[in-house]
């Protein structure tokens, strides 16, 4: 795979996933960082969307609920270039009924180089490193390259 750098901007698109078990905390760790989210894009699966939305002052762009194919429609943002990070906590202890889309979504955030918390801890670390307000080069696939190499 050849690669190309792209730059992730100052303002994010940040997108936000909590399993049901795991919606608290979310809510918690948004409460407490709300001013710097606040400056930010945000998206969330349904329902956690609709939990951050009413329980915060968060501007949260909502969408389907994950087992119904939102964490599909993240991933396909994710590769379209419109998310720059993703706060994903899922359960590390309940199974899901959409598990394969789960794997789906986080196999696309590492296709695209985007950072993944998929805890509080590494959240923590995710919102107070000095990238997350900043631009940020990274490198992604080159899908022109790809492209031009498969036909
Ligand atoms: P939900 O989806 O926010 O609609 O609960 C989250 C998920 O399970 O992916």
């Amino acid at each position: 795979m050849q690669y190309t750098t792209v730059t992730s901007p100052q303002k994010k698109s940040i997108s936000l996933v909590a399993h049901d078990n795991m919606k608290d905390d979310l809510l918690a760790w948004c409460l407490h960082f709300e001013s710097k989210l606040s400056q930010h894009n945000l998206y969330a699966t349904g329902t956690t969307g609709t939990v951050l939305a009413d329980n915060t002052n968060l501007n949260i762009t909502k969408l389907i609920s994950g087992p119904l194919g939102g964490d599909q429609q993240i991933g396909a943002l994710i590769t379209e270039q419109k998310i720059d990070m993703l706060v994903f906590f899922w359960d590390p202890l309940e199974a899901q009924p959409h598990d394969p889309d789960v794997k789906a979504l986080l196999r696309l955030a590492a296709v695209w180089n985007i950072p993944v918390a998929c805890n509080q801890a590494t959240a923590d670390f995710l919102i107070n490193s000095s990238l997350f307000d900043t631009e940020y080069p990274k490198k992604i696939p080159d899908y022109e390259n790809y492209m031009n190499n498969r036909i």
